[in-house]
């Protein structure tokens, strides 16, 4: 079914633009493998993120995740955990397990829907899980930063256990206004996907202060190798092509301005939606918005909610949900503590469309459905 207002209406290039692109690629001879595009790209990603930043291009952000696991964690076999959100896309879950980690499931926050650090504390405390835990896979919830940011490296630097996160879907977000989501952690996962904010089709990038992880990462997303073609270490391919990382390059040059207007998206729905009827997350103004989460306040309406947008001819979706606790693998492949806000937030979220280029009278239509 198509709707007349869709869930992702990425403003790409032009066809003009992509084939002036295309015929460099020809010229050079050069599609993927580290060409001038994707180094391009690679240095301009990590400089939007701050000076000192380091960075490696991905095919994308899972193929980013497993490799960054790796990198980070080294490989596991099966008896260790990693602590993660349920409410979460599978992506950082399913790299966990091939990496040969079990995630362990905790709890969420209410405000910002990111991992609750007082459930990370019990989990660690749980003599179950002595020494038995490897890491921490934190995930900026649908790409908004979370406003404990210091409060979680703090908690990885006291325990010694490495903080990797999944910000797939927060390029351009802000944890607060004088830092940049992707400046945390060993190193942040971002996701260049059609669906995500800086879309290029497929792709993804790793950001991290340490450059020495970032080579590493460059080598497993190529084989392991170091020598040409000699593997020092497992790898696989995870390349970024040319033609995404030229597209990548022209997404960043209109990015502020692509930011603006999906922020100022937000802003209208915030201020035009019933405020006792539905909430927002926190610190989700300083975000680059895949799409507008919203917490319906009675729980009970959220599927009519959905019908309603449905029928109006605009299509809204349910994220993260089920959330993984909830999904056939992850019943057997991980282990969860108590999960009361998880289940409550699955329950009464929704996800409202926001374009690059959002016409006013279907934000408006948005609203008057919504409100009712
Ligand atoms: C989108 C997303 C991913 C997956 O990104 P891909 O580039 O499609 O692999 C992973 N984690 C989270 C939290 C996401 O939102």
């Amino acid at each position: 079914m198509s709707y007349k207002i869709p869930f992702i209406k990425p403003d790409f290039p032009s066809a003009e633009d992509v084939a002036a692109d295309y015929a460099r690629i020809l010229e050079a001879n050069w599609f993927t493998n580290f060409g001038p595009f994707e180094q391009k790209f690679a240095t301009a990603v990590a400089a939007y993120v701050g000076d000192g930043y380091f960075a490696s291009t991905f095919s994308s952000a899972t193929s980013a995740l497993l490799a960054s696991l790796l990198a980070v964690l080294g490989r596991g076999d099966g008896s260790r955990y990693v602590i993660m959100p349920s409410f979460t896309f599978a992506a950082g879950a399913e790299a966990l397990v091939w990496c040969g980690y079990k995630p362990l499931f905790i709890d969420i926050e209410k405000t910002g829907l990111h991992m609750d650090l007082s459930a990370a504390e019990t989990a660690l405390n749980d003599p179950a899980f002595d020494q038995k835990i490897a890491g921490i896979l934190f995930c900026n919830a649908f790409g908004v930063g979370t406003a404990d940011i210091e409060a979680w490296e703090q908690l990885a630097d006291r325990i010694g256990l490495p903080l990797v996160i999944d910000s797939a879907a927060g390029f351009g977000s802000l944890y607060s206004a004088s830092r940049k989501v992707g400046s945390a952690g060993r190193c942040e996962i971002f996701s260049f996907h059609a669906t995500k904010p800086l879309s290029i089709g497929e792709g993804g990038a790793v950001v991290s202060r340490d450059e020495a992880l970032i080579k590493s990462l460059v080598s497993i997303q190529n084989f392991g190798f170091v020598e040409k073609g000699s593997a020092a270490r497992l790898g696989f391919n995870g390349k970024l092509q040319e033609i995404n990382a030229a597209i990548g390059l022209r997404q960043l040059k209109r990015f502020d301005s692509i930011l603006l207007n999906r922020r100022a998206v937000l802003a209208k729905y915030k201020s035009g939606l019933n405020p006792s009827a539905f909430k927002f997350q926190q610190n989700a103004e300083n975000a680059s918005l895949c799409f507008a989460a919203v917490l319906v306040q009675d729980p009970a309406k959220r599927d009519a909610y959905l019908s309603a947008l449905r029928e109006a001819g605009v299509e809204a979706k349910i994220y993260y949900s089920p959330s993984l606790h909830q999904q056939p693998y992850f019943k057997t492949a991980a282990r969860h503590a108590q999960l009361t806000v998880t289940e409550s937030v699955d329950g009464s979220v929704l996800s409202l469309p926001i374009h690059d280029n959002m016409r006013a009278e279907d934000i408006a239509l948005i609203i008057n459905v919504l409100n009712g």
